[in-house]
């Protein structure tokens, strides 16, 4: 909405906050909106931090399962530096260091790790660890777990895989429908933490509607970060002619963004870096969204800001919709590795 010549946002207490350092477009010039926050979330960072940490205290040869973030510049920059990324920890040599990534394992994971006696980092980001309690716990209470999700993504692989007979995973409304439980009255629902508000807003009144008693987790599972990124784009989307996101093909959260613009009618692509923004795209466009998601790094939107400058996009004005500083702690291996180290190890 515009007030007075300046952008305002709402924030989740329904406080007007004031977009920072906005500009309004004088129709003169094309103009880049910056939207904050954007990009890297305090998993990923925490994620990156363990595998950069481990390589420099422990040496290489550190073996990663599956990639640590789902980001291909972040798993390339990493592999430069002497991490291994594996599919699966069958391909660690026994008793070697292997770091699980940002999305979680399954207990069967642990347990071949175990097996092999590997010497294992957990990466997993503490939000998605917060959706595995919850599913261990209704389990063993006797619920059936419906879990909403993409059934592909490693994240939710990793959560089934806590309460694999009891649970199944639905991706829409219409899936719910087809849905059937021993006990409609015994049933909790959980979800993957980087899925759309809205889709997953209906999916779980499907569910209410299907499973009256249904239970729920305390505080909902769509992280922090998903939900701050997606509103961002909310508020600017309908400023904008087109809404670029950098993010990797296989980034949940970075795809989620695409849709929420092109939801509002906004003109959305996603973009790994500046190399695929294509010149049919920007024709007759005076504004362009620029946000990125929760695994990709801010040097490849400083790119892309550059890049689009020389395509006359050079008003640029940073949108600041709303404040985000969460940081998560290092796990005590980590910890450890970083006090007994040489001077020049430590956490970013
Ligand atoms: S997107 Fe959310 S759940 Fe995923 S790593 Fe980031 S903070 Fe954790």
């Amino acid at each position: 909405m515009v007030l007075s010549g300046k952008l305002y946002a709402y924030n989740h207490s329904g406080e007007v906050y004031p977009y920072r350092n906005f500009i309004v477009p004088n129709g003169d010039g094309k103009t880049l909106l910056l939207l904050k926050p954007r990009g890297f979330c305090a998993g990923v960072v925490r994620a990156i931090d363990i595998v950069r940490i481990a390589l420099e205290a422990f040496g290489p040869p550190i073996y990663v399962r599956k990639e640590i973030v789902h980001n291909r510049f972040v798993v390339e920059e990493l592999q430069a530096k002497g991490a291994i990324f594996v599919d699966s920890v069958d391909e660690v040599p026994n008793g070697e260091r292997v770091i699980y990534s940002a999305h979680g394992v399954s207990p069967e994971v642990r347990e071949a790790s175990e097996t092999r006696k590997l010497r294992v980092i957990d990466a997993t980001c503490p939000l998605v660890t917060k959706v595995h309690v919850e599913a261990v716990k209704f389990a063993k209470e006797g619920y059936s777990l419906i879990l909403i999700g993409h059934r592909d993504h490693d994240e939710v692989i990793g959560t089934l895989g806590e309460a694999p007979l009891v649970t199944q995973v639905v991706g829409s409304p219409e899936q719910v429908e087809s849905l059937t439980l021993p006990d409609p009255d015994r049933v909790a629902y959980l979800t993957q933490t980087t899925l759309s508000l809205d889709e997953t807003k209906d999916i779980i009144a499907a569910l209410r509607r299907k499973f009256p008693n249904i239970q729920g987790p305390h505080a909902q599972d769509i992280c922090y970060a998903t939900e701050n990124r997606q509103e961002a784009v909310k508020q600017v989307a309908s400023e904008a002619d087109l809404l670029l996101v950098v993010g990797s093909d296989n980034s949940s959260n970075s795809n989620r963004l695409v849709e929420v613009a092109r939801n509002l009618g906004t003109s959305s692509h996603l973009i790994d870096s500046f190399r695929n923004i294509r010149a049919e795209w920007l024709e007759d466009v005076k504004t362009i969204a620029l946000t990125a998601g929760a695994s990709a790094p801010e040097c490849l939107v400083e790119e892309v800001v550059k890049f689009l400058a020389t395509k006359g996009f050079d008003n640029v004005n940073e949108v600041e919709v709303m404040p985000e500083n969460v940081r998560f702690g290092l796990p005590p291996e980590i910890v450890e590795a970083i006090a007994s180290a040489p001077a020049g190890v430590t956490a970013e």
